[in-house]
């Protein structure tokens, strides 16, 4: 049993004098400071052995499903659940079903060194903004339930400069499980806008290119699997900490990105090599301005000569695409995936005792004004915000039960604006 002692003595851990010490049966002796230190580990680092040891952590701790092979969700099954939040992309749900398939069935393979070995295949994405990359990456995460994270590339950058150091986003995943690195070495790393990394031009610069190629080599660490020393999260106030130490190997990284210009490399390409018998559905595709219709055809070279560094490349084998979102796409995310803007307001007025209706011609001029602000998907939310803001401070205090959102009524709202 520990003894209190209140008598100045010598830490045992750190080595420094200390007014109080509590002493173990065996004369150690341990300062305040260190108990406190210990404190923090156990909170953050051992959390999942510090959780046995207390019950009552275990609520804070988020639920990740352990995964085997009778209980991974197949191709299809992952691609219908992606159907009920994401509307359209149907080429970018099936490619994604597969690769996340393929991904944790190689997770599950046996170690047999006689056998094949099935590697790791990340994604990379490329769409415009807004039209559900994010939204995609997300949602097979919250299927599988496994950990997750999402990472800005632009925010990166190489290590010593300012910024964040590409080990940063695996600090983020492991926060993300509580430090429980076995827990995190299975998640998932959404790494959004990765073009804004893309060398700018063939001309190495004079000056040092702290976001660009340097920021590549670094991310390319990660990509390739290699185990890398997370600093845990408060590290400057605790220095002393260990790192914790994270094999990449196992973690699917998901890249995305708008490309913007990208058709032109595709065009480019199809022009120049038009082999095998698609040619003349290609060339046909290259003579088109088309964007979308390009994009279908976008391949790992082009994201070379856009400026991504060929092993970054090499990296990301599984290449898909999303396409822009069309009016009718609009409109159904209004209304119809699972957490549609629409059904959201609804229950939160009926939470008020109050039945919301949006008359089609109102989902239209909704549609129409994020078209005409070449906001995309991301502005459905704010229109609808802004034209609803007055019902939600003034129906909760109203007595009727109803409120219908005229098209008037929706007009005035965004032209006060
Ligand atoms: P990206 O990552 O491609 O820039 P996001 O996935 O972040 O775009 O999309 C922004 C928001 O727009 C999402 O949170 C979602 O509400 C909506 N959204 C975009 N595309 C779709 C889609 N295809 N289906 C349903 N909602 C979408």
């Amino acid at each position: 049993m520990p003894k209190k002692n209140n008598s100045a003595g010598r830490c045992s851990f750190c080595g420094k004098e200390s007014q109080f010490l509590i002493y173990g049966d065996n004369g150690v002796g341990i300062c305040p400071d260190c108990i406190d230190n210990a404190k923090y580990l156990l909170d953050n680092i051992f959390a999942g052995t510090a959780e046995a040891q207390e019950p009552e952590r275990k609520s804070a701790k988020k639920k990740f499903k352990k995964l085997d092979f009778s209980t991974l969700p197949k191709p299809h099954d992952i691609n219908s659940f992606l159907n009920k939040y994401v509307i359209g992309q149907d080429e970018a749900k099936k490619t994604l079903s597969v690769a996340v398939y393929n991904h944790y069935k190689r997770l599950l393979q046996t170690k047999d060194e006689n056998e094949v070995e099935i590697e790791k295949s990340n994604i990379i994405m490329v769409g415009p903004t807004g039209t559900g990359k994010t939204l995609l990456a997300r949602t097979i995460a919250k299927m599988l339930q496994v950990p997750f994270t999402i990472v800005d590339a632009t925010v990166l950058t190489e290590a010593g400069y300012v910024g964040e150091d590409v080990e940063s986003l695996l600090a983020r995943l492991l926060q993300e499980t509580n430090y429980d690195v076995a827990e995190a070495e299975r998640g998932i790393v959404f790494i959004d806008e990765i073009d804004k990394i893309a060398r700018k031009g063939d001309n190495p610069s004079i000056t040092r290119d702290v976001s660009g190629e340097g920021v590549q080599q670094a991310l390319l660490k990660l990509l390739e699997g290699s185990v890398v020393n997370v600093p845990p999260a408060g590290g400057r106030k605790h220095p002393e900490q260990e790192f914790c130490h994270v094999d990449t190997s196992r973690i699917l990284f998901i890249c995305g990105g708008a490309f913007e210009g990208i058709e032109r490399n595709i065009a480019m390409r199809l022009n120049r090599k038009v082999v095998g018998f698609s040619a003349t559905e290609k060339r046909q595709a290259a003579a088109t301005t088309d964007v979308a219709q390009l994009m279908r055809y976008v391949a790992p070279q082009d994201f070379r000569a856009y400026g991504l560094i060929p092993e970054i490349v090499g990296r990301l084998p599984v290449v898909t695409y999303l396409e822009p979102l069309t009016k009718d796409a609009l409109r159904s995310i209004l209304t119809e995936p699972k957490n549609a803007i629409i059904k959201q307001y609804e229950k939160l007025l009926l939470m008020d005792g109050v039945k919301l209706v949006f008359p089609s011609e109102t989902l239209d001029y909704i549609v129409d004004k994020a078209v005409e602000y070449k906001l995309g998907a991301r502005g459905l939310r704010s229109l609808t915000e802004t034209i609803m803001k007055d019902v939600m401070f003034d129906a909760p205090s109203s007595d009727s039960r109803e409120f219908v959102v005229t098209v008037d009524y929706a007009k005035a709202r965004i032209e006060k604006n």
